[in-house]
């Protein structure tokens, strides 16, 4: 390491320590709702005032078109701040729950306290959003916060670096820009709480660092999400929410739908459709597609490569192209691609594919379509796509996701009162509005003795008297 950059990560990491020392002797001053609210607002503002340099950052960082980042990372932190500034003076509320015979003369309540400090790890593809939404929950919850954002996105995780010292005192909210020696020193310390988003093998070891210090983990991981669209799904409607949600942020969603499940009697018709609104959508020629302005590209190109691996592995393996396939290396450019001809013996169907590729497969029985997607760990989301509610019935029974959205993608985590999250490999614990406020609170049990005749006491030796 040179002489410029080690004193730099030195005194990140003493910076690290003494932050985490000062918010861990604030972190009994117990804020009110009305603190609280305050808090979130700032946050909702600053988004609001540095709108414009956002754009330019998330362009600078991978090309994402200004209407990507308004919607995908900066209206889903405003409207998470103002759905919890809304709520969160009731969700603070303590709860009273009812009494049992036996224990007769108390009362009880469930009492919502923050968990202390805590760390927010985020990734790279909607930077700002996994950021600052779970910021919205935990400063709800009246937490003390550490974060490290994404390296992936430097523009972003700099100017995100810049607002929150702007906003926020240190002791409240402190951010840590930097890569995986960062992360490391930060899982190493004793947090009550640590809220981490990316990939399954990180939120391994993630989860492997919490076990040290029993801190308790929200998970928010990926996968694979499958779409099966059946024999009676409208199909040009399928079609269209399928190209957008796949190919929004050049498909690097972790609900984006990662391969379709097609009945066979659909799939010629499909297709045709996918093929059309793919330029529709993004161009009619190759190269209206990669000089307009509606698709951002692959992060980096250690992606770029990892994805068009998946992609020469699939052709190799005999996978046809039905549209796109056009790659530029020096632009980290992947062209909206759809792949059919799929079998299991390809490397895109087992990895999270992360990129403008969709596989299409295809079904001839609905088991046969459950089959497959239970061959693979649980999906973050499942989609499907009939107008047979007996055909939904059996597949939403059948599998297991964190969440499905029937006849539409990916827009279940735009309702706040949904959870958010995944199952085992797709994650651990939820996120979004009431939900990402108690992932950052302590639930404790308050049971008041108001009677002299305590049935502790009516229990108590000598036994022998009562047998
Ligand atoms: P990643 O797991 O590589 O990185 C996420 C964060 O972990 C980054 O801040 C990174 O610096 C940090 N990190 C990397 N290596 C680490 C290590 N060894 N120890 C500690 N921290 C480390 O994920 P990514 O590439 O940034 O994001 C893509 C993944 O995230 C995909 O799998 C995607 O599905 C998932 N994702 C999930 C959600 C969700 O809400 N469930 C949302 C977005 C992305």
């Amino acid at each position: 390491m040179n002489e410029v950059i080690t004193p730099v990560l030195n005194n990140i990491f003493t910076d690290i320590q003494r932050i985490f020392d000062e918010q861990r002797a604030n972190q009994f001053i117990i804020s009110t709702a009305k603190e609280r609210k305050a808090k979130i607002k700032k946050l909702h503002n600053a988004i609001i005032k540095y709108r414009e340099a956002f754009h330019e950052a998330m362009y600078a960082d991978f090309k994402k078109p200004a209407i990507e980042t308004d919607l995908f990372d900066l209206f889903p932190v405003t409207s998470e701040a103002k759905h919890t500034g809304n709520h969160v003076e009731q969700w603070m509320r303590p709860k009273k729950v009812k009494t049992p015979t036996a224990l007769l003369g108390t009362n009880s309540q469930v009492k919502y306290e923050p968990k202390g400090v805590v760390l927010i790890i985020s990734p790279w593809n909607v930077p700002i959003n996994l950021t600052f939404g779970p910021l919205v929950s935990a400063l709800a919850a009246g937490n003390r916060v550490m974060i490290k954002p994404s390296e992936m996105t430097p523009n972003t995780s700099r100017l995100m670096s810049q607002v929150i010292k702007e906003i926020f005192e240190e002791e409240e909210v402190a951010i840590f820009e930097g890569g995986i020696d960062v992360a490391t020193a930060l899982l190493k310390l004793p947090f009550n709480h640590i809220f981490f988003t990316g990939s399954p093998n990180i939120g391994k070891i993630v989860m492997r660092a919490a076990a040290e210090n029993l801190a308790s983990v929200t998970l928010e991981l990926g996968g694979k999400c499958p779409t099966i669209i059946d024999e009676t799904a409208n199909l040009n409607e399928a079609a269209s929410r399928v190209v957008w949600a796949k190919y929004s942020n050049s498909g690097q969603t972790c609900i984006a739908p990662d391969y379709l499940l097609v009945h066979e009697k659909q799939k010629n018709r499909l297709l045709n459709l996918l093929e059309l609104k793919i330029k529709e959508l993004y161009g009619s020629t190759e190269n209206d597609r990669q000089t307009g302005d509606s698709l951002g590209r692959i992060v980096n190109h250690k992606h770029f490569l990892r994805i068009k691996y998946l992609f020469d592995d699939a052709i190799s393996k005999g996978a046809k192209i039905v549209c796109g396939g056009h790659f530029d290396e020096a632009d980290n450019y992947i062209e909206p691609t759809v792949l059919t001809n799929i079998t299991d013996e390809m490397e895109l169907m087992h990895e999270e594919i992360f990129g403008p590729l969709l596989p299409v497969c295809t079904y001839s029985k609905t088991e046969r379509a459950i089959q497959v997607i239970n061959s693979k760990p649980e999906p973050l989301a499942l989609y499907i796509f009939s107008k047979q509610s007996k055909n939904t019935t059996l597949i939403v029974e059948n599998t297991r996701a964190g969440g499905t959205c029937i006849n539409d993608c990916t827009i279940h985590y735009s309702n706040p009162n949904l959870p958010f999250g995944g199952t085992n490999n797709s994650g651990i614990g939820k996120a979004h509005g009431i939900y990402g406020f108690e992932a950052f609170s302590n639930q404790r049990a308050l049971l008041k003795q108001n009677s002299p005749y305590g049935t502790s006491q009516l229990l108590a030796p000598p036994y022998n008297d009562r047998i």
